[in-house]
């Protein structure tokens, strides 16, 4: 049931395994035996972590990012395991299976993404950074034979399954993302002048690693995934809308041109999203998303505060202009949200970091990947010397 056609396993590749999201898609692989095999695991340096999934999924292929670690990896895994090191080893692990997720955090996850989509592989994208940050260079990569993308991310898996009835593309008037709000939903700028790590690490709905975490606290988490949502789907900017909805159950939805809408709900559940991705067009027979509509009680919306999280702004303003702007917003970003958890910078300084690198972007195009390479480095530059200015003291 839902393995490929002859009745063999999906085989899947995990790059970036050892993670939240790696980690859950190793459940969501066990709780459906038989359909999936894992022919491929990847990390950048969990390595005993992932010589405990090797052991318990026995792949072909291993691969450590961090080359230091190779031999730690090797006397640990199974006889009879391949085992690869580098960025490489993460890219050639990428272009196996039918189907490959992107786990990786943040911007190193583009050249997984460009692997798989070059090898034609169906990319189950969990990395959004990838996406957004190297738009043209991905989308050409998409064109290769058998290449597809589905979304993890749960916003947009919600969006593909609203999408999956077959409407035309005329059909759509409005995409609209939903947000939780994180866990600053309601408070001023003054309120959350002194906010700590630990605070925005508490999100309310979500289990999720720090990074994303931290996204959702200021909301280019949201921000990121509008730019993503254009990027899928292809609808312009003022047709993808944002509402808050504190209880993570509507997960997004699709308005109609005859003013219908269709949304997308289950349990705050990220392997409900990963299995889609995997099983696609099969959905998984385990049921991780399932509500108990006795229990669920009420579903509020609001819109989303603005003013406070500037970071939405940012976010349009660098999709809309297109090209290299969206990794220069990323880059920005990734280090400001770095500064913050390591202390060096305050929550309020995070979109002041991304704001002013925004800001200070060049004509430069993209022509190919080390074009997009080159464009995160100098913004990455930018952003820590934004960061140097407001640094707190000790
Ligand atoms: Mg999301």
């Amino acid at each position: 049931m839902g393995a490929m056609p002859g009745g063999r396993p999906v085989r899947v590749s995990l790059v970036g395994s050892t993670g939240s999201i790696g980690t859950q898609a190793v459940e969501v692989m066990t709780a459906e035996p038989g359909r999936f095999t894992a022919v491929g695991l990847a990390t950048w340096r969990s390595v005993d972590v992932l010589a405990a999934q090797a052991q318990a999924l026995r792949p072909e292929v291993v691969a450590i990012g961090d080359a230091g670690l190779v031999g730690a990896l090797a006397a640990a895994v199974p006889k009879g395991t391949e085992v690869l090191a580098g960025p490489e080893g993460l890219a050639a692990v990428a272009r196996l299976g039918d189907v490959v997720l992107n786990a990786v955090v943040g911007f190193a996850g583009l050249p997984v993404t460009l692997a798989a989509l070059g090898a034609g592989r169906r990319l189950a994208l969990a990395n959004k950074e990838s996406l957004i940050a190297g738009a043209p260079v991905v989308a050409r990569a998409k064109a290769t034979p058998g290449a597809e993308i589905v979304p993890v991310d749960s916003e947009h898996c919600a969006l593909h399954q609203c999408l999956r009835a077959g409407a035309g593309p005329d059909e759509v008037a409005r995409l609209v993302l939903t947000a939780s709000g994180g866990p600053f939903r309601g408070r001023t700028s003054e309120e959350l002048a002194a906010v700590e790590v630990k605070d925005a690490l508490a999100h309310p709905t979500w289990r999720m690693g720090p990074k994303i975490t931290v996204d959702s606290s200021t909301l280019m988490n949201k921000g990121l995934e509008v730019i993503e949502a254009h990027e899928l789907f292809g609808v312009d900017y003022d047709r993808i809308a944002i509402i808050v909805h504190p209880q993570s159950v509507v997960h997004s939805m699709v308005e109609f041109i005859d003013g219908s809408t269709v949304a997308q709900l289950s349990q705050p559940d990220m392997r409900l999203p990963i299995g889609y991705a995997l099983g696609y067009p099969r959905r998984l027979t385990h049921p991780f998303g399932a509500i108990d509509w006795d229990s669920l009680g009420r579903l509020d919306f609001e819109p989303p505060d603005r003013k406070v999280f500037v970071c939405l702004d940012l976010a349009e303003e660098a999709g809309r202009a297109g090209g290299l702007a969206p990794a220069w917003l990323n880059a920005g970003n990734e280090v400001g949200v770095a500064a913050f958890l390591a202390g060096r910078i305050g929550w309020a300084a995070i979109a002041e970091v991304v704001a002013e690198t925004l800001a200070a972007r060049d004509g430069a195009e993209a022509n190919d990947a080390e074009d997009v390479v080159d464009a995160d480095r100098r913004a990455r530059e930018r952003a820590e010397l934004a960061v140097r200015r407001r640094e707190r003291a000790g």
